[in-house]
């Protein structure tokens, strides 16, 4: 089984307007010829917009959340059919915001990954532990047991990528040391060979959590590290593309 190839995977958030379209311009003429694939996720209202404009320049477009149905009297939600007509071609899924803020669980995100899988959408599938977890020396039991419980047998043979963010990494400036990382990253892959056999080595093991150009080389050259999932310093071409560049 090869190697996964690297996804750097930016997630705008709650972030940008029809303006920073220009941002995803400039991303995209950056990040020709490098060696993985790069990914910008806007805010929803932004997918056909942004999907229209990197149409053919090499860089996708994903979600940031979908409803775990396709259609249905859910006011305010957007389904993963939706996200894959609009031109999205994967989604991040259980993204600790969405866990914390509304109170998805394991179950909820594993309903969603299936919904994700229906509309022939990539997910990215999020874990990671709390700072809490962590101290008490948990974070490989909580991790894992995150894995285990939002990925559904249904992946099996599907391109999905899982993406490590310890909670308390996130929009904090702090990261765990690489070998704490490297750590989490090994877990997370013998347990993907346990779930889903020799599939399990194609997966793609992201690490999110205050990615920046000065540790994009370190983090993305760590071992079981297959690319990242970057919050803030993918809001602006010339952050993210030094962290693309560090592949
Ligand atoms: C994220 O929210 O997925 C993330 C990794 O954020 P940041 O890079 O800002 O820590």
């Amino acid at each position: 089984m090869s190697a996964p190839t690297p996804l750097i995977a930016g997630n705008w958030k709650m972030n940008g307007l029809s303006a920073s379209l220009d941002e995803a311009r400039t991303i995209a003429e950056g990040a020709k010829g490098v060696a993985g694939r790069v990914a910008i996720c806007p805010p929803a209202i932004l997918t056909y917009q942004m999907s229209q404009l990197l149409k053919g320049a090499g860089v996708l477009v994903g979600g940031q959340d979908a409803h775990w149905e396709d259609f249905g009297a859910f006011t305010g939600d957007i389904s993963a059919q939706m996200l894959a007509d609009a031109g999205a071609s994967l989604v991040i899924l259980g993204h600790s915001e969405r866990r914390a803020g509304y109170h998805e669980t394991d179950e909820v995100v594993a309903k969603k990954t299936l919904a994700a899988l229906r509309a022939g959408l990539e997910p990215i599938v999020c874990v990671g532990e709390s700072l809490e977890e962590r101290k008490a020396g948990r974070a490989l039991e909580v991790v894992t047991g995150q894995v285990r419980g939002s990925l559904p047998a249904e992946l099996a043979g599907k391109p999905f990528a899982v993406a490590y963010e310890p909670v308390w990494a996130i929009g904090t400036g702090l990261t765990p040391s690489t070998p704490e990382i490297e750590e989490v990253h090994r877990a997370v892959r013998t347990t993907l060979l346990d779930l889903f056999g020799d599939h399990g080595a194609a997966v793609p093991i992201l690490y999110g959590g205050s990615v920046k150009p000065s540790n994009a080389e370190e983090i993305l050259h760590a071992a079981e590290v297959g690319g990242a999932l970057v919050g803030g310093a993918s809001l602006k071409a010339a952050d993210f593309l030094g962290i693309v560049k560090a592949l």
